[in-house]
């Protein structure tokens, strides 16, 4: 039985095991792999690796609070970790223990699968956390111009001058919105934790003035599935996008990767969906 663990502390929340382990029986593989949570300390995140390095597990998924304080204990990490400074899965090459980050490149899918393209477009990015990073650094390259706005207005100045490397525009900002005085954009994706489950539920960054049907809206916040900017943003008419589809689609290279088969995506976001709904409803 090969295993793999999502790490993190707390883990009691990860949606991780259910998804992967659900994906595993769908495939007939639930012999072979098994997909655990696994609360893991600062202190010990050394022996985790190792564990790796030995191969009592074939990789595992990074969460709050280790994504940046794991860097330190890899044999390597992948290009778009180094990039974003942050990593969200562990897997095995050459013998050596990898970090890599696949955060982004869920969000493009998701952009992908709706079928957005986003070469011409101007995106506006809130916040510049770890998922406001992997995006920006992915869309970078490919969109017209990337405008980052954070509370916290240096963070998002530092990201958008890294980025610039990457991108033909990008201008940067605080928060509110109306900071800047041209925000006019194709594409919002809220990268921020405001419209999350808990005390920052029904908050949004983006007034409904701000917000016209031919826009596409973005939001990383997977719980509740429809965020109070997502129920706005639908309310105009724009096209809305979850941030459950960022969370399956960011397992599709991992899943790959560890098991050499092609994740069953629809089946994976059911199985979320149907958790999450079961919790708003109680
Ligand atoms: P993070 O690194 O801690 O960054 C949090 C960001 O939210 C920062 O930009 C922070 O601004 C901003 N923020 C927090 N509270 C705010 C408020 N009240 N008003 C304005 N801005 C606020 O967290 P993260 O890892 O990027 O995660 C952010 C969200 O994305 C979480 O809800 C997480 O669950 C979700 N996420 C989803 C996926 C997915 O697959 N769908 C993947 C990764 C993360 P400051 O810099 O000013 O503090």
């Amino acid at each position: 039985m090969k295993k793999l663990a999502v790490i993190g502390d707390p883990i009691g929340h990860s949606l991780g095991p259910l998804m992967w382990n659900a994906a595993f029986k769908a495939l007939g593989l639930e012999k072979d792999f098994v997909y655990e949570s696994l609360r893991v300390k600062s202190e010990e995140l050394g022996s985790f690796v190792k564990k790796i390095r030995e191969g009592a597990y074939i990789g595992a998924n990074v969460t709050i609070p280790h994504k940046i304080a794991i860097i330190h204990y890899l044999d390597r990490l992948a290009e778009q970790a180094r990039l974003v400074g942050a990593v969200n899965a562990l897997y095995v090459e050459d013998g050596e223990v990898v970090g890599g980050n696949t955060d982004g490149e869920g969000a493009l899918r998701a952009l992908v699968e709706h079928g957005v393209e986003i070469k011409e477009k101007r995106v506006l990015i809130l916040g510049a956390g770890g998922a406001a990073r992997a995006i920006a650094f992915t869309l970078a390259p490919r969109v017209k111009e990337l405008i980052i706005l954070n509370r916290t207005r240096e963070r998002a100045e530092e990201l958008s001058s890294e980025v610039l490397k990457l991108a033909t525009k990008t201008r940067a900002g605080g928060l509110p919105i109306k900071e800047l005085d041209d925000v006019d954009v194709e594409m919002v994706i809220n990268c921020t934790s405001v419209g999350m489950k808990g005390a920052q539920e029904g908050k949004s960054l983006v007034t409904k003035e701000m917000l016209r049907p031919d826009q596409i809206i973005m939001d990383v916040v997977y719980n509740p599935l429809e965020t109070a900017l997502l129920r706005e943003a639908k309310s105009v008419g724009a096209m809305t996008i979850s941030g459950l589809d960022m969370l399956v689609y960011q397992a599709v290279a991992n899943f790959r990767r560890w098991t050499g088969r092609e994740a069953p995506v629809d089946l994976m976001k059911r199985t979320v969906k149907e958790r999450l709904y079961g919790h708003d409803r109680r």
